[in-house]
């Protein structure tokens, strides 16, 4: 823990799924001096960084952005395109969707939520905690909604609660499949630049993202990408909205220059993060992730820990979710890794509490930072008393050294 007393040798280890580690250059670019944001090197910047985040959510159309986390970005995302008391589908894949759920009642609206039944027998962990979103359920239960009163299919594309992505083309298709004229609108706050994602291919209507993920930037702004369903759907839908309304903004983006005072120091943060991002290609930035994530649930199944996530096909390239056996709390464990190795893991959230810890591989990471992490993790589960089947580093090693990074693009 950093306080003004206590400063401990060599870097933190923020091994956690976002806020992800921020490169020093972007701590650089963000302590260059505030400039006027109405003058003329701003409305540059402006347009470079919305030109550069299009090119991130893979999108023609405009990306909003907010000072605001993500949570701020939701409630965008529903404020411009609902009216009081519109139908919802959303699907519980985790804390985040449940969260999301949450804010779409306190706005007024009736989601309903999708869920897989019952318990997994060997963790104990809810069913629905450890699987993507089932489109099949999705395209069944908009078939029946003869009267199209669902305004909105809602999921989470990387569920950071439980290291399980969705397959949101299925959605899209499942969506299509019943001729329906649901909205999809997606989180993909710690998905975006980590794990693929194309919010025109795969038919997305608006994606809400933050800065403090796949984005290597601190905590502050957040995304809306839209389509031009959504932007008409935003003209007649009757909610309240003026902050979050994308029409002032999308308005004065076209010359680079937002309604109110714009996080600025972010935006020169966000200006690096792009470079750096486009700079190495999507495509190289996603077969790393994988293969981080690869390495790291090697060394999982080596300790003979339960992945949280129960189908391979929908692994978080992001995080993994590790069980800890019945009986030892999750929470105590990461606590004394904390304090013994200055290593910050993700806690257990809402039903899973207790019960599974988490580790961040994600972002400013490489194959060492990540072989500290496991170590952090192997040496903490020892000292906790904890059986493990073999080695977790051992099988990380073997992992990363077998299956090389592949080269920027
Ligand atoms: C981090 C996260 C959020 C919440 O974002 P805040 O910036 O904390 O408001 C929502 N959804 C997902 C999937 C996330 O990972």
């Amino acid at each position: 823990m950093l306080t003004l007393d206590h400063h401990p040798s060599g870097r933190h280890f923020l091994q956690i799924p976002g806020p992800s580690p921020v490169p020093d250059r972007i701590l650089r670019a963000m302590s260059l001096p505030t400039i006027d944001h109405r003058g003329p090197e701003f409305g540059a910047l402006g347009l470079k960084v919305l030109a550069g985040l299009k090119q991130v959510f893979q999108t023609e159309h405009p990306v909003v952005v907010y000072p605001a986390s993500g949570t701020g970005a939701w409630e965008a995302a529903l404020a411009n395109v609902c009216s009081p008391g519109d139908q919802l589908l959303m699907v519980e894949t985790g804390h985040f969707a449940t969260l999301w759920k949450k804010l779409a009642e306190r706005l007024g609206l009736q989601p309903e939520f999708i869920t897989l039944p019952g318990t997994c027998a060997q963790t104990g962990l809810p069913n629905a905690w450890r699987h993507g979103v089932p489109a099949e359920r999705i395209a069944e239960r908009l078939k029946a909604d003869t009267g199209h009163a669902i305004k909105a299919v809602c999921v989470v594309h990387n569920e950071t609660s439980t290291g399980v992505t969705s397959d949101i083309a299925a959605v899209r298709r499942a969506i299509d499949a019943a001729g329906h004229p649901a909205l999809l609108m997606v989180d993909s706050i710690s998905g975006l630049a980590s794990a693929e994602f194309r919010h025109d291919a795969w038919g997305v209507d608006v994606t809400v993202s933050g800065s403090q993920k796949g984005l290597m930037l601190p905590p502050g702004i957040s995304f809306n990408a839209l389509s031009p369903k959504a932007l008409a759907a935003a003209r007649t839908a009757t909610l309240p909205k003026a902050f979050w309304a994308w029409d002032e903004i999308v308005e004065m983006n076209q010359s680079g220059y937002w309604p109110y005072t714009p996080n600025t120091n972010l935006l020169y943060g966000l200006h690096e993060a792009l470079d750096m991002i486009l700079g190495q290609g999507l495509d190289v930035i996603f077969a790393r992730h994988q293969r981080w994530a690869a390495g790291v649930r090697a060394a999982v199944q080596a300790w003979g820990l339960p992945i949280q996530c129960a189908d391979p096909a929908v692994y978080s390239p992001v995080l993994t979710g590790v069980v800890t056996p019945e009986g030892v709390d999750a929470d105590a464990l990461r606590k004394l890794i904390h304090t013994r190795f200055d290593l910050s893991l993700g806690t257990g959230l809402g039903k899973v509490k207790g019960r599974m810890f988490r580790i961040g591989h994600l972002g400013d990471c490489n194959d060492l930072t990540l072989m500290a992490a496991l170590s952090g993790c192997e040496m903490g589960l020892k000292l906790a008393g904890v059986p493990l089947a073999g080695s977790g580093v051992a099988a990380a090693i073997a992992h990363f050294a077998a299956h090389p990074a592949p080269t920027a693009g």
